[in-house]
């Protein structure tokens, strides 16, 4: 127990709700006594430094007061449920033990499955995936530095400079949060998420001006798209490829900054930083995660070369929103799978699901949003959870 309040006492620099944490840790440690009761005679510690590795998971993963209650609560019901262990396979904190019995009856995902769930080519269409149909047309905005364009941001027109001198980083005023509505005595407000202020005040935060082309020819005339090798050309094809993007602000537009793919199993096939082609002006850090390109080994060509030793035209790319992905890996593929289809929002679209709330709803996963951006691999990861769910009961998935 010592050990343990330690814990919560040195993670005190981080919060300041040390009585929280010394609940939770009083809690896991509870918990974990219980599941490891046989085998505590062999292993006296392993009760305290599971609870110890379980806590620090939980601030890891977590930046404020709210996610780490949230997550505790999540985790300490999970171990609620788990039996009493048998061996040391049932050794393991949350999210590492799995249950054998949900082991066995665990579905495969296979491709006879999944082939049934791809894109037509008209819903391809209204969800906004590139085709090779648009690239045909003429046209396209193949203009960067020293041409005018629609800030991202605050909508206002610049020219765009491939050399940034200080006061260029401060120019664009804006507010990174959505826009919610809320009531106030029976009046509608439309505030924002990230200060609470009405729509139509100043930004709360200063950066440089970005733009990003939303169409594909344009996309197309900076730097072209290509299609997934032919079917048998992947040495090491895989059935289903969940994809996670990160995107930053260059000259050229948005361009690919990160890319991170797992298989049906869950096994990462890659998970690089990649340099963009053009002068990167924002690296989009609240939403990319991404502080440095530094130690990237990739360029857009060779980390796509890297992904075709698991992905060919007969591969099933998965995602959330995947055309945005695909727009960023310049990508024309065929057979796509999207979670936005397969649960859709009851309004419709353009109306969708956040990754996040499909999470909760389906999967009754908390994933943390945290400031430091999302977490890829957990994003592409709950892709294939939700694949495999849906696979499961596709009738049974009342939202
Ligand atoms: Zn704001
Ligand atoms: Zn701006």
């Amino acid at each position: 127990m010592y050990e343990i309040m330690l814990n919560a006492a040195t993670n005190f620099y981080k919060y300041d709700y040390t009585c929280i944490t010394k609940l939770i840790s009083q809690r896991l440690y509870d918990q974990f006594h219980r599941i490891y009761q046989p085998l505590l005679a062999a292993q006296p510690t392993l009760a305290t430094e599971h609870a110890k590795a379980q806590e620090s998971v939980i601030l890891e993963k977590t930046s404020n007061q709210a996610g780490y209650k949230q997550m505790a609560t999540n985790i300490l019901m999970n171990l609620k449920k788990r039996p009493v262990a048998q061996n040391e396979q049932d050794i393991g904190i949350d999210g590492e033990w799995v249950d054998p019995a949900t082991k066995a009856q665990q579905i495969v995902i296979t491709l006879e499955k999944a082939n049934k769930l791809v894109l037509t080519e008209e819903q391809l269409k209204t969800m906004g995936y590139p085709s090779a149909a648009e690239l045909e047309q003429q046209g396209g905005d193949g203009q960067t530095v020293g041409s005018q364009k629609a800030c991202d941001r605050c909508k206002k027109t610049y020219v765009v400079k491939d050399v940034l001198q200080e006061s260029d980083l401060n120019v664009c005023q804006y507010h990174h949060g959505r826009m919610r509505m809320v009531m106030n005595r029976g009046e509608k407000l439309r505030l924002y998420t990230c200060c609470n202020e009405s729509h139509g005040s100043m930004g709360c935060v200063k950066g440089p001006h970005v733009y990003k082309d939303e169409n594909t020819q344009d996309l197309h005339a900076k730097i072209p798209f290509i299609s997934t090798p032919e079917a048998g050309a992947a040495k090491e094809s895989r059935t289903v490829v969940a994809l996670d993007c990160e995107m930053a602000y260059t000259t050229a537009g948005m361009e690919l900054v990160r890319v991170t793919a797992v298989d049906e199993n869950c096994q990462i096939l890659l998970d690089e930083l990649v340099f963009p082609s053009h002068m990167v002006i924002d690296l989009n850090t609240r939403y990319s995660g991404i502080k440095t390109l530094a130690g990237a080994k990739h360029n857009l060509d060779s980390v796509r070369k890297e992904l075709f030793k698991y992905v060919d035209a007969n591969t099933i790319l998965l995602g959330h929103g995947l055309e945005n992905d695909m727009n960023a890996l310049r990508l024309l593929h065929p057979k796509i799978i999207d979670t936005v289809t397969l649960y859709p929002h009851p309004k419709g679209l353009p109306f969708r699901y956040g990754l996040r709330v499909l999470s909760t709803k389906i999967l009754q996963k908390f994933i943390q949003d945290s400031t430091e951006g999302h977490d890829s691999f957990e994003d592409a990861k709950t892709c294939v959870d939700l694949l495999e769910k849906y696979m499961k009961s596709p009738q049974g998935q009342k939202l």
